[in-house]
């Protein structure tokens, strides 16, 4: 809902940004991408109409902001005056509108939690709902007496120079239906994210607060176990230490993780990195690949580890690419951990399994091509279908090709869109025809899994012409954000 890294491609005035249909890919007026909206964030201008002040909103209040000329949502919490945020939400008015006046939580968390959207809307904050009139829960009224105290380190020429009641943090804590926060009081100078260590392990909730040379600790015993989709995104900063070329426009970049992270990414998921851009916290999902395509099937192949790698096309006006491009060897950038919901369980029995790639969606399929290669016995085909623009977008070509010629079980077709008048290969866009010319079972009662990855609008149409085709929807594994 309220989407701000538009996760659908086609640029503004392209047709396919026109075309397309559903969430996320309305055509934004001129002067209302992203970067605009970050400009008017940073220009002083009063957005929530209350001159800075902070307010406590009751419901009531809140569901008198309906309107698209005076908007508010609440999330986790808190509320947000989106009103002049409306031109710039890549997913559109009416999708904003469907929260307008209520708590949008569970409709944002469902389109894009990862989203940073406490940065994209700080300067739209009207102020936190005010606490509904329940019982203080059990849990959090335990919080005893000793753990509000200093770990008992305060060094002893602090401890002089302050008054012990200076020194003590205190605490506060609220909550709605779906969020408990704890609010802890420091007075300490220059505190940000590093300095907080949460951990929360089934009904135990523990922080941990750096000052100086002590720290402070929060312990609290929840009612009930936290979901894990509240818990929120967790980050760790990567050390950039290769950005090699894969084609003209794409790079591998390798980030190194820090030494006490423990991170494999499994086969068909995705991270998020994070960068601060004009002074704002901008996301965007990425898919983990191998280095190089193992050649040597023989055994499962062990990449990763110290490493993360990167297949990441650079876009001439992108955003997060751009700045990602910008990047020296040395300069750390925040990785997420892994996100999304593709089993290996899906790909494990199959015997025929065919990947459909456009462009980067190349990114998934190369674990996918890797694992079942090395890992799934039954497998008797193992075919990619590769669709791109020209020869020179194609990526990994002579990798692939090199593939398919020491495996017999392996096929790669490459079918482009806009080739030169030398391409003597497959020409088209992903169609019905297509798909029923490359996708096809080895034995007439073969188990199939048919992966795609693309644009939104490649990956819906194909999804579609494999329906039509009579591949059952526990066949066909669509990625998509
Ligand atoms: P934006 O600022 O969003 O776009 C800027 C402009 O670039 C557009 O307006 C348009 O003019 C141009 N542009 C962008 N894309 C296209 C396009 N396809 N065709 C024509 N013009 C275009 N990307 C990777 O490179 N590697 C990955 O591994 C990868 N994994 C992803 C995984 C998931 C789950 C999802 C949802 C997306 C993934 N993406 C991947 C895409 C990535 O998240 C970004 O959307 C992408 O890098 C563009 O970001 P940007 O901010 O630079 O571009
Ligand atoms: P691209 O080069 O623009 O396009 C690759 C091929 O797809 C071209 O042949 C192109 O044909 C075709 N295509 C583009 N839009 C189409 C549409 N609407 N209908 C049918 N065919 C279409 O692709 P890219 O820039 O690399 O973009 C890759 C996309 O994959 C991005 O949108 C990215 O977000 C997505 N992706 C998703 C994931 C995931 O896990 N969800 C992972 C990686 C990448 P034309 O000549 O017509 O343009």
């Amino acid at each position: 809902m309220l989407n701000v890294p538009p996760q659908a491609f086609p640029g503004p005035s392209s047709q396919q940004r026109a075309a397309a249909g559903g969430r996320g890919k309305v055509p934004l007026k001129p002067g209302r991408s992203l970067m605009d909206w970050i400009r008017l964030t940073k220009s002083g201008k009063d957005l929530t109409g209350l001159k800075g002040r902070l307010m406590e909103v009751t419901e009531d209040e809140l569901a008198k902001h309906n309107k698209k000329e005076d908007c508010w949502i609440c999330i986790r919490g808190f509320v947000y005056n989106v009103t002049p945020y409306m031109e710039y939400h890549p997913g559109g008015e009416d999708e904003l509108m469907k929260a307008a006046g209520t708590d949008g939580t569970d409709l944002f968390d469902q389109v894009h939690r990862w989203v940073n959207y406490e940065s994209m809307l700080k300067e739209c904050l009207v102020g936190r709902m005010s606490a509904k009139p329940i019982a203080a829960p059990k849990e959090i009224s335990t919080l005893s007496e000793e753990k509000k105290q200093l770990n008992g380190m305060v060094p002893e020429k602090k401890a002089q120079a302050a008054s012990a009641k200076d020194l003590i943090p205190s605490y506060d804590w609220f909550q709605t239906d779906s969020l408990i926060t704890i609010v802890i009081y420091t007075k300490q100078k220059g505190m940000n994210a590093e300095l907080v260590i949460a951990d929360c392990q089934d009904k135990r909730l523990r922080g941990e607060i750096i000052m100086d040379d002590h720290s402070y600790l929060v312990e609290v015993d929840l009612d009930h176990p936290v979901q894990e989709d509240m818990a929120g995104l967790f980050y760790r900063k990567c050390k950039l230490v290769s950005k090699t070329e894969v084609t003209h426009d794409t790079k591998l970049f390798c980030l190194m993780l820090p030494k006490s992270t423990h991170l494999h990414v499994p086969k068909g998921r995705h991270v998020y990195l994070k960068q601060i851009i004009a002074g704002t916290e901008i996301v965007k999902p990425y898919t983990p690949v191998l280095p190089f395509l193992p050649l040597n099937f023989k055994e499962p192949s062990h990449h990763e580890g110290a490493c993360i790698y990167l297949m990441i096309k650079i876009y001439s006006c992108g955003l997060f690419t751009q700045a990602l491009d910008h990047l020296q060897i040395g300069d750390y950038i925040s990785v997420s951990n892994p996100e999304g919901n593709f089993k290996k369980t899906q790909i494990q029995t199959s015997e025929d399994v065919f990947l459909l790639a456009a462009g980067t969606g190349f990114t998934p399929m190369v674990k996918l091509l890797d694992f079942a290669l090395s890992e799934v016995s039954c497998l008797r085909t193992l075919k990619l279908i590769f669709f791109n623009k020209t020869e020179d977008d194609i990526l990994w070509r002579n990798q692939l090709e090199e593939l398919a010629l020491k495996d017999k079980r392996f096929e790669v077709q490459f079918i482009l869109s806009q080739p030169t008048k030398d391409w003597l290969g497959k020409q088209g866009k992903i169609s019905s025809s297509l798909l029923s010319e490359f996708v096809k079972r080895s034995k007439k009662d073969s188990k199939v899994l048919i992966c795609i990855c693309g644009p939104t609008p490649f990956t819906e149409q194909g999804v579609q012409y494999l329906k039509d085709l009579g591949y059952s929807q526990e066949e066909i594994h669509a990625f998509t954000a």
